[in-house]
């Protein structure tokens, strides 16, 4: 099946909003990516409306990286789906693995983050992955179905449209292991059997990214996978010239 094929960017905490604006004039100006390809940006807060005005009618969609689940009240610090969509949001990154081990983020709170998004109107993109121990001790498959099941508990049918996954070892982000494509592959086809166990054929077009280490020369391989619908990109996509090398991969 001929599913969406995506490739974002996690700016993480990188960018004041003058750097953000020079890095999508780059993107803008660089060289153009294959037709009906879905280009995602994913800046820090401060820097979203800024982004959001800039990509309006370019064809590249803008993401928040994290947001709470309530829509307002005594919440010091958080924002709101609401105040995401105010600030010209499609996208919203939840569970990403910084936000689960820097901040003990738990499944629990992602879904309601989930939820909290759909009802606003947010596609989120819900990254999944193993610690290298658990994969070391053959846990992967179980802690991903954990975090599938949990993250996308109460999840209707008819939302899923709305839904990419990522799929990042946490072993392989930030640290330049990337995973082999045949490692990436095999888990992709059982996160995709898990989220046909959970939906059944309704889960097909969900797009599943790859995220970790990616760069220009390795993404050749990985995405020649046929479950790897595209990319989810930190480092390299803090410089046009790298991420659209990416971005372009046939
Ligand atoms: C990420 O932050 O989602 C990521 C995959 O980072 P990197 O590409 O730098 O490993």
């Amino acid at each position: 099946m001929k599913r969406r094929q995506i490739f974002a960017g996690n700016w993480k905490m990188y960018n004041t909003a003058a750097e953000a604006r020079a890095l999508i004039e780059g993107i803008l100006k660089g060289s153009s990516t294959p037709d009906g390809r879905e280009i995602i940006i994913f800046p820090p807060f401060t820097s979203l409306a800024t982004a959001a005005s800039l990509c309006e009618d370019t064809g590249i969609s803008v993401g928040a990286q994290n947001m709470y689940f309530e829509e307002e009240g005594a919440f010091t610090g958080e924002i709101s789906a609401l105040m995401l969509k105010d600030a010209g949001c499609r996208y919203v990154l939840l569970g990403h693995s910084e936000r689960r081990h820097i901040f003990g983020e738990i499944d629990s709170d992602i879904n309601k983050k989930v939820k909290a998004a759909f009802k606003h109107g947010i596609w989120p993109m819900l990254c999944v992955g193993e610690l290298l121990e658990e994969r070391e001790s053959g846990k992967t498959s179980d802690v991903i179905s954990a975090q599938l099941k949990n993250g996308l508990s109460g999840i209707e049918k008819g939302q899923l449209e709305q839904l990419v996954i990522a799929y990042e070892p946490v072993w392989a982000i930030g640290t330049g292991k990337v995973a082999t494509p045949d490692i990436a592959n095999s888990v992709h086809r059982m996160i995709r059997s898990c989220l046909s166990d959970m939906f059944g054929a309704d889960a097909d077009p969900v797009p599943i990214l790859y995220g970790g280490s990616v760069k220009p020369d390795n993404i050749d391989g990985l995405y020649a996978m046929e479950d790897i619908d595209g990319a989810l990109v930190g480092g390299a996509s803090l410089k046009a010239d790298s991420f659209l090398a990416i971005a372009s991969v046939r």
